[in-house]
């Protein structure tokens, strides 16, 4: 049996305090799910190393990685990206960067990988921002280009909140593709601009959002923009049930969309590398238990 490999990190889960909004173990959690649920014998595991200050240097400003690396970012940064900071946050930053990237080094290789972790798209080129220090997106589509490992890539992104770190670092990058699928009222109040931006009406349920997307990849159809890989932001936080979310998805709805945009693109013989993205809830069980939905749909389609 061909098995898919997924790419995750013992150093992912955010030590938080109580009632903290964002769900901190829910990495690992979820490892546990597909575990005791038997999905895990589909996967096989890979250990990221972490990148370095250097290779993240594509993406983000040398001040600003200086910063994260000694621990020194001011307090108004910290409370921009919303995490109190520690030791493991740092760590963890600089592994689920590389983690994206090796997922998309797997997924060019084999049609698919999945890193249990990633789609931290509000980091910007000199700021983190809604729990996101680095921008995986953006910094493993550029790895790709520059190691010529692909020549174009497009990030898909269906976090309920707009790409808006992903869409600025990448302007002027001709052969990065950005898609932003999101709640038009919700964070970032201010918008950047994707390549090309699909607003969700507040309160949107699966019918109104999967006609949506069905549009969206087909304007994608209609560029002539053909990616040699696809990173797939499969956030939950279109969930009814997320804190975050503004939108009105069911767990159904959820795998109708993760089934359809990872059929489009196997279709098209267009490799895949997925990631997590938001998610947030009472418990990390709870938004594991969502996240782990892409993981079913890979299983059942690759
Ligand atoms: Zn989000």
């Amino acid at each position: 049996m061909k098995k898919t490999p997924l790419i995750y990190h013992r150093v992912y889960d955010i030590p938080l305090p109580d009632k903290h909004r964002f769900p901190g173990s829910k990495y690992s959690v979820l490892m546990k799910i597909l575990e005791s649920e038997g999905l895990i014998k589909s996967f096989l595991k890979y250990t990221p190393k972490p990148a370095t200050a250097a290779q993240l240097s594509i993406v983000h400003d040398q001040n600003y990685l200086q910063a994260i690396q000694s621990g020194t970012l001011s307090k108004q940064h910290q409370t921009k990206i919303g995490l109190p900071w520690n030791e493991i946050l740092r760590k963890r930053s600089f592994v689920a960067a590389n983690g994206t990237l090796l997922a998309a080094q797997l997924a060019l290789q084999t049609g698919i990988a999945c890193h249990a972790a990633g789609g931290t798209h509000h980091a910007h080129s000199d700021f983190g921002a809604g729990f996101c220090i680095f921008n995986d997106l953006a910094y493993a589509s550029r790895a790709l280009i520059e190691l010529k490992l692909a020549k174009k890539v497009l990030i898909f992104d269906c976090d309920v909140h707009q790409g808006d770190g992903t869409a600025r670092i990448l302007a002027k990058d001709k052969n990065i593709f950005t898609c932003s699928i999101h709640c038009a009222e919700n964070y970032p109040t201010k918008k950047a601009k994707s390549d090309l931006d699909i607003p969700v009406p507040r309160g949107s349920g699966d019918e109104q959002y999967l006609a949506l997307l069905i549009q969206c990849l087909s304007i994608i159809d209609r560029t002539n923009f053909i990616p040699d890989l696809v990173i797939y932001d499969a956030a939950v936080d279109v969930h009814a049930g997320d804190k975050l979310g503004l939108l009105e998805m069911t767990s159904d709805g959820i795998e109708a969309r993760d089934r359809f945009v990872l059929s489009h693109f196997k279709k098209r013989q267009i490799p895949i590398a997925t990631t997590m993205g938001g998610g947030y809830g009472e418990t990390s069980e709870e938004v594991a238990y969502r996240h782990r939905i892409i993981f079913k749909v890979v299983e059942s389609i690759f």
